[in-house]
């Protein structure tokens, strides 16, 4: 029999009925509902403005002052007439979360009377009082307030309360001074550079038309779900949105019944919301299922252009936790919320293309097609092998360290998988010569047809941080709370940079008179030799390859967050953000610094509310249940009877352990060095083993202590109950 308080809770979700949502509606009727498309656009605004409008989209740039203003006007009308009073700057600061500065349509006349008001300046700037958000120094140095400005690449849309609607406009975030404040600056600046180099190679690839290449993103959410009914007696879901004690439950996940298992009702009737909702911002949501561990789930987008896709991202992890409320749950979007129980991470699927060339990571049926796709995935490797460290540090949170580095997928060391098929053909162009696979014969680079790879989800290795997926890269190791935006300026700056190098290398040699088939293949042919190594087909997760990595390949361990945070402060790492004008110096400075400080701050409060919930909650009920068992093993000795003592004396030890570790733990917690590599060294070595002892303590203690005094719900009720 559980405690008084989880029984409630217990009883209270058994009652629980389905929340009521409105019938499917047709998708036709809600679809991009609340967006101000560019259909809608070229509905309202007149031809001139609404060309130049477009030809920002397209080619970037800014919007000129007197279209801003016609299109303002028209965002304001089509807002008011569907009742919104207000609208918010959206903007993306380095919190992973995202933000808004609302503000009133409304001018009040000299004559007592109102009017709403929009102008082009108040769509394209803005000034939030963003002086607490994280800069990492930066404000404090040059000026203090940021100012937001539309990204007219990402439309506006409104955003429902029960009580009506508010404008929603994507902003870019930056100081007065031009540094960036936020994700989504460098996102749009990665696509920029990436665009410059990929346009240089395919233009020494003879292609003549050549339209602005655009990266995309395609990212599949998992998360949990748990019934709020236990959050009030989880202080630390609460705060830390994970589980901080918590014996692992009788009946785990190795039943392997969850996975692709039926939907419980409450749960779809909860998806179906949250489905109704990203439709009408225009999200198009596409997969739904059971995830691998009781109580997780996932959703999937159908894949866009990375800047759309990375607000829309964060639209859905926003409209999960709010429907999940609604319906009684908790959404937890932590990368390890139980531990023992597999972990939600994000992968991130990306590829590049444009509208002439079509998606350039994609092999193509013509000679031509690919050898551009052997150059530009080739890039890729490059990049890869080259910045794998920097690849780790942009996933690198407190909370996605219990995925990485621990024995979970994927693992801390970035590799890339590429498939047997096309690792065969990189390893036939680092010997020296492109063999046929059907006729046997010599292939020629951009004469000959290469096989057809296999897109099957069958044949792909799910233990790769970084795989090739037939026409695209995922990358695995995003953590589920993460904004997608780091991995993807990462990812487009790495490639910019390889592309530079692969246009650089032909352009040499096209000009001392080598052709391009040649050319090409003498370049791939440096690649394979110089980052071969990075590419790996084997199991990712067993322990030789953890071995050979290190010692064999050259290739980094960053286990911790510690280890990996600091990659942001190599000098290679700056000049790559700093020559393909991504992040200045000093931006990328300030990233280091505000990562840091929220990742020692995460395990900080982690440790002391660890501390808190032994010492007031579970020590208390184990010391209550020790004199209980202590007066019970008198009064059946008192009649005669020989009880055993074993299970108190256990019980006892347990205890003190518990008051042993919290007394080192807070010693831990007081003697912190000074400096944010130490600092960070000092919570993954210290602080994070010593909760590992602790909490140890407290889950043995769960499983001997009567049922009926434990204070904490337990994975069980957690995990199954819905
Ligand atoms: P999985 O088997 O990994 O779950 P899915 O078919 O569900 O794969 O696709 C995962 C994600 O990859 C989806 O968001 C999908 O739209 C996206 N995706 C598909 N093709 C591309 C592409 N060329 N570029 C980027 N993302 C893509
Ligand atoms: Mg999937």
């Amino acid at each position: 029999m559980p405690s008084p308080e989880r029984f409630a809770a217990l009883q209270s979700i058994l009652r629980r009925k389905p929340a009521a949502v409105e019938p499917t509606p047709a998708l036709e009727k809600i679809w991009a509902s609340d967006v101000f498309t560019l259909a809608k656009m070229k509905a309202a605004l007149p031809k001139e403005a609404f060309k130049s409008i477009q030809r920002t989209i397209r080619e970037g740039g800014k919007l000129d002052a007197s279209v801003a203003d016609v299109v303002a006007q028209a965002m304001k009308e089509w807002a008011t007439s569907r009742g919104a009073l207000y609208y918010a700057h959206v903007f993306y600061p380095l919190t992973n979360l995202t933000a808004e500065k609302h503000d009133g349509f409304i001018a009040p006349q000299s004559d007592g009377s109102a009017i709403t008001e929009f102008t082009g300046k108040l769509l394209v700037q803005g000034e939030p009082d963003g002086s607490s958000f994280p800069n990492g120094g930066i404000r404090s140095t040059f000026e203090a307030r940021g100012y937001t400005a539309w990204d007219v690449t990402s439309p506006a849309y409104l955003m429902p309360t029960p009580n009506g609607l508010t404008l929603c406009i994507p902003t870019v975030f930056v100081s007065w001074t031009g540094e960036a404040l936020d994700k989504k600056t460098p996102l749009l600046r990665s696509n920029a550079a990436m665009n410059q180099q990929a346009h240089r190679l395919l233009k020494l690839l003879g292609n003549k038309e050549i339209a602005p290449v655009n990266s995309s993103c395609g990212a599949e959410q998992e998360y949990f779900l748990v019934d709020n009914a236990y959050l009030g007696l989880r202080p630390d879901l609460q705060l830390a949105g994970r589980t901080l004690f918590g014996a692992p439950p009788a009946k785990g996940q190795q039943f392997d019944d969850h996975y692709f298992g039926a939907i419980p009702e409450r749960v779809q009737v909860f998806m179906q919301d949250v489905e109704h909702q990203l439709y009408r911002l225009g999200v198009p949501a596409k997969t739904r299922h059971n995830e691998v561990a009781p109580g997780q789930f996932e959703i999937a987008p159908v894949y866009e252009a990375a800047n759309v896709a990375t607000d829309h991202q964060q639209l859905i992890m926003t409209v999960l936790k709010s429907t999940a409320k609604k319906h009684g749950f908790t959404c937890l979007l932590h990368e390890k919320p139980f531990a023992g129980v597999n972990g939600s991470g994000k992968h991130v699927n990306w590829s590049i293309g444009n509208a002439t060339q079509g998606n350039l990571l994609d092999p193509g049926h013509t000679p031509h097609d690919n050898m551009q796709f052997l150059l530009f995935c080739g890039a890729v490797i490059r990049g890869v092998h080259k910045y794998g460290p920097l690849l780790r540090s942009v996933v690198a949170t407190a909370g996605n360290d219990h995925r990485l580095g621990a024995n979970e997928a994927p693992p801390a060391i970035i590799s890339i998988y590429l498939g047997s098929q096309l690792e065969d053909v990189y390893n036939q162009i680092r010997d020296g010569e492109l063999k046929g696979s059907s006729s046997g014969g010599v292939m020629q680079l951009g004469v000959d047809t290469l096989p057809e790879f296999p897109k099957d989800p069958g044949d792909r290795n799910r233990t790769s941080p970084f795989a090739f997926t037939g026409n695209r890269f995922e990358f695995r190791a995003v953590g589920s709370g993460q904004s997608v935006a780091g991995p993807l300026v990462a990812m487009n700056t790495i490639l910019a940079d390889s592309l530079c190098w692969v246009a650089d290398q032909l352009e040499a040699r096209l000009g001392a008179g080598e052709s391009i088939e040649s050319a090409a293949f003498a370049v791939l042919k440096q690649i394979t030799q110089e980052h071969g190594s990075v590419v790996f087909g084997g199991d990712g997760y067993s322990s030789e390859w953890h071995e050979m990595a290190v010692r064999e390949r050259g290739l980094e361990n960053l286990r911790t967050s510690a280890d990996a945070l600091p990659v942001l402060r190599r000098p290679e790492v700056r000049d790559l953000f700093a020559r393909h004008g991504v992040l200045s110096p000093v931006e990328l400075e300030s990233r280091y610094e505000v990562y840091a400080e929220q990742y020692i701050l995460a395990i900080e409060v982690e440790a002391k509310l660890a501390l808190r919930i032994a010492r007031t909650q579970v020590y208390p009920a184990v010391t209550a249940y020790l004199g209980d068992l202590a007066g019970s093993l008198q009064e059946q000795e008192a009649i005669g009877l020989s009880p055993s003592r074993a299970m108190a004396q256990e019980i006892a030890g347990l205890a003190q352990q518990l008051l042993d570790k919290t007394a080192a733990l807070e010693a831990a917690l007081g003697s912190a060095p000074h400096g944010s590599e130490a600092h960070m060294a000092h919570c993954a070595n210290s602080l994070l083993p010593l909760m590992g002892e602790l909490r140890a303590a407290v889950d043995a203690l769960e499983s001997l202590v009567d049922d009926g005094a434990w204070p904490l719900p337990t994975y069980q009720e957690m995990l199954f109950i819905r």
